[in-house]
């Protein structure tokens, strides 16, 4: 299942971000896609927020990844550094085991997404407005979908 939305304010993504946290499960996955500044990072401080986390969640771009808890532990890996890594960071033990697992630049590392997640591409329209498509592949992630409006 497939849903776009448009986002006009950091502010209003952090939101739909805060609410879809509520509906989170224990081993989920959630990718997501777009350029810099796209809004992925703010995207997953909304999640956190969500999830009780009171930390300030900021980019993994140079440790890959940080693990963070809250009502689940929010899992936040940034794959941009991992493009032709072949190498086992034991990322895959992470992904979709414990916790809600949200991957930055999943792209850079297919052989490790489950088949079944959400996938969440975020463009850039203009300074302060996003389109959101989200993607669900599986019946627990198609629940999810339905949480958004
Ligand atoms: P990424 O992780 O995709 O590189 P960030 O979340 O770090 O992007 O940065 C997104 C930037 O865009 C932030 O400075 C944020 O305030 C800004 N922004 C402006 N409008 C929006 C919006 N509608 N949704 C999300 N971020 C927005
Ligand atoms: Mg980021």
């Amino acid at each position: 299942m497939k849903k776009q939305l448009i986002s006009t304010s950091r502010t209003q993504t952090i939101d739909l971000a805060q609410h879809l946290a509520g509906h989170l499960f224990n081993g989920c996955v959630i990718t997501l896609s777009g350029d810099l500044g796209a809004g992925k990072t703010t995207f997953t401080q909304g999640l956190g927020h969500g999830l009780g986390i009171t930390k300030l969640i900021s980019s993994p771009t140079f440790t890959i990844m940080k693990q963070y808890h809250g009502r689940l532990d929010l899992i936040h890996i940034d794959a941009y550094r991992l493009e032709g890594l072949h190498q086992d960071l034991g990322l895959d033990e992470l992904i979709g085991t414990d916790g809600v697992c949200v991957i930055e630049w999943p792209e850079q590392i297919p052989h490790l997404i489950p088949a079944e997640h959400l996938a969440i591409t975020i463009k850039r329209l203009t300074e302060d407005k996003r389109q959101l498509t989200i993607e669900s592949t599986g019946s627990a992630y198609d629940a999810l979908l339905e949480v958004i409006q």
